[in-house]
């Protein structure tokens, strides 16, 4: 995930006041563990942090572009916190992913099959050992979640699309009212869904699909993972 950030309407020395403006441009996405506000919490759960520690030295607390959009769990003293790299981490390359940089997925650390992460960079292996990205229960359960969401929408895709190919047919066979009418909702849920699974990358937020089956409501109903 990468973010790119936009001048604010306001300019304020109280960087609180940029709360929604640093939300909208990590689009509700915490810029560390990349859950989104759905996923963790809803808003209520995220704040903004200063990027780079508001107490180091020549920080200005009031700079827009080192506000970052984070869930507390990610804001907490055991993960992100205030920390920053020493001099000699920084002259190893050790130092914090900027996902406003660029996209450290697939660069800095890749996802495995069992839900960790493994590091490709030094800058990758202090992220995820700093954050604790890896081994973090909430980021391994939200990644499992995801992927089994994904699992059973796909397969729920491909009965839609065997639907709508068996009234495209029957409606060319037999013209009536209600394989118009058939045809005409399958296809909105088709496109729906296929939106839905588009998404790159993969998160569990509104809007979902519509008239979501209950096997598939219960999979993806959104609270925070924990
Ligand atoms: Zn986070």
């Amino acid at each position: 995930m990468k973010f790119t950030r936009e001048h604010p309407p306001i300019k304020t020395d109280y960087w609180r006041r940029y709360r929604p403006y640093t939300r909208r441009d990590f689009q509700s996405i915490c810029a560390y563990c990349f859950r989104h506000e759905d996923e963790a919490g809803g808003e209520a759960g995220f704040v903004q942090d200063h990027f780079e520690p508001k107490h180091r030295q020549n920080v200005d607390p009031a700079n827009y572009f080192n506000l970052y959009w984070c869930c507390v769990e990610c804001n907490s003293p055991r993960y992100k916190g205030s920390k920053w790299p020493t001099p000699e981490q920084l002259a190893c390359g050790e130092c914090f992913c900027d996902p406003c940089h660029h996209d450290p997925v697939g660069t800095d650390y890749v996802e495995t099959n069992d839900w960790t992460l493994t590091s490709l960079t030094p800058a990758g292996g202090f992220t995820v050992r700093q954050i604790r990205l890896s081994d973090r229960e909430s980021l391994r359960k939200c990644r499992e979640r995801r992927a089994l969401v994904k699992s059973l929408y796909q397969r729920e895709l491909a009965n839609l699309r065997g639907a709508l190919i068996y009234w495209t047919t029957r409606l060319a066979e037999r013209p009536s009212d209600e394989a118009r009418e058939k045809c005409d909702s399958l296809r909105a849920l088709v496109e729906a869904y296929e939106l839905f699974l588009a998404r790159d990358p993969f998160m569990l937020h509104h809007p979902l699909p519509p008239d979501v089956p209950q096997e598939l409501t219960d999979a993806i109903h959104p609270r925070p993972f924990g």
